[in-house]
């Protein structure tokens, strides 16, 4: 209460900012992930790996969009590449010079993706992936991980959430790769695909065994269902994405994020004979359309952050330069005797308020949400954002001194309250 109460005695025009979005939106935002009591940060500006709220505070920006700020704010050759493009025409009403490269440099990338096509948001390449692996298998049902998340309309917490989805699902348990085998196997020729997070980002930045994906693999390939990574968030972690260093290859793969440098972006991709089902050169075509899927300015930024940016080395060195963080965060952590821990791969990581392994979603007891909260307040104290959830995504502003800074953050805290 008092950590809550000095949050907002700070933050005055946050507050009346609220206010005013909370008559015209309900709860005052339009992501409902940026809420959070008593009200959300409004954030004015940012660049590199700073950003100022409405109040004039400066912080550390850790959060990184979610993981679509890989580049930080307002990275100069992504911003030439966004006016180049935005002066020569916004949005041409035809295919264009950049989509074959971009798509090019993606399936360059990762070994699963022999043909793309692009999308506005990470959400519609995991709907259309699904809808490419229904007509390619001519099967109905999608299994899908109880904790796992793959965008705003495919939210499959449990069976119990509420989901408005048009595809019938089948559910099993993360990292259990005998229950996957089981629950797959038993679902037979009626699977038409398995969608899985080879790291569970929002559910937690909790990775996945490589035998879990191995299990996957192997059983789908038994029933002949499409094995689906959704790769949104972990394309990043080293050159070729998680499919890459688990050396486990899907039949489609997911993408989206940072990958258009910030712009609005999604895409999927996969084997060729699956890619197949969009090409209208053949007859009985899967359509798939979407105004904005070339706009002109996310193939541009993407052609500039895949091509001369987030090249393979920079993605390896970017991956390793997290793996150090969160290894030195956890030993502060367990030098302080206190249950907390960041797990993750590479650059994304999320605190946990408990001991022992974390190798499946959870639900957090009150004490552990309180802890959560006063992590999260308490890093704002300090001029550090994050996700309100504890997840960081550091950008490729972040400096060594900047991680630096969140760990001496972290250890004040464990001192302090841990
Ligand atoms: N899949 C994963 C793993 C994600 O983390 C997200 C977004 O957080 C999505 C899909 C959805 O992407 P978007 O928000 O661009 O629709």
């Amino acid at each position: 209460a008092e950590a809550r109460e000095s949050y907002a005695a700070a933050r005055p025009r946050s507050a009346a900012l609220h206010a005013r979005a909370r008559e015209v939106m309900p709860g005052g935002n339009t992501r409902s992930v940026l809420f959070y009591a008593p009200f959300p940060t409004a954030m004015q500006r940012g660049a590199g790996a700073r950003l100022w709220d409405a109040d004039g505070r400066a912080y550390l920006d850790l959060l990184g969009e979610y993981s679509a700020g890989l580049f930080g704010h307002s990275e100069g050759r992504i911003l030439a590449a966004v006016k180049a493009a935005l002066d020569s025409g916004i949005n041409l009403g035809a295919v264009g010079e950049r989509e074959s490269e971009l798509a090019g440099l993606i399936a360059g990338r990762f070994p699963s993706v022999e043909q793309v096509r692009f999308t506005n948001s990470g959400t519609e390449a995991n709907l259309m992936a699904l809808a490419a692996a229904r007509a390619f298998t001519g099967r109905p049902k999608t299994l899908v991980m109880r904790g796992g998340y793959h965008g705003g309309v495919l939210t499959f917490a449990s069976e119990r959430n509420p989901v408005n989805l048009p595809i019938p699902l089948a559910f099993t348990d993360y990292n259990d790769p005998e229950a996957a085998t089981r629950d797959i196997l038993a679902e037979g020729d009626g699977l038409a695909a398995v969608l899985v997070e080879p790291m569970l980002g929002s559910g937690g930045c909790i990775p996945a065994s490589d035998a879990f994906l191995r299990a996957l693999r192997e059983a789908t390939r038994r029933t002949g269902a499409v094995l689906v990574f959704d790769e949104v968030m972990t394309s990043r972690h080293g050159p070729a994405g998680l499919q890459g260093l688990t050396g486990v290859t899907p039949d489609m793969t997911t993408l989206g994020k940072y990958m258009a440098g910030g712009m609005s972006f999604g895409a999927f991709g996969g084997r060729r004979e699956i890619m197949a089902v969009f090409d209208g050169h053949r007859p009985g075509t899967l359509p798939h359309a979407g105004t904005f899927n070339n706009n002109v300015w996310s193939m541009a930024a993407g052609c500039v952050a895949m091509g001369e940016i987030f090249t393979p080395a920079v993605a390896a060195a970017h991956y390793a330069r997290g793996e150090a963080l969160r290894a030195a965060l956890n030993t502060a952590c367990a030098r302080s005797g206190r249950a907390m821990q960041f797990t993750g791969r590479g650059s994304m990581m999320t605190a946990h308020f408990r001991a022992g392994p974390i190798t499946a979603p959870y639900a957090a007891t009150a004490a552990e949400d309180g802890l959560r909260e006063l992590f999260f307040f308490d890093m704002l104290a300090a001029g550090i954002y994050l996700a309100r959830r504890g997840m960081t995504a550091l950008s490729l502003a972040v400096t060594e001194a900047d991680g630096a800074r969140f760990l001496a953050a972290v250890e004040e805290f464990l001192a302090a309250r841990g």
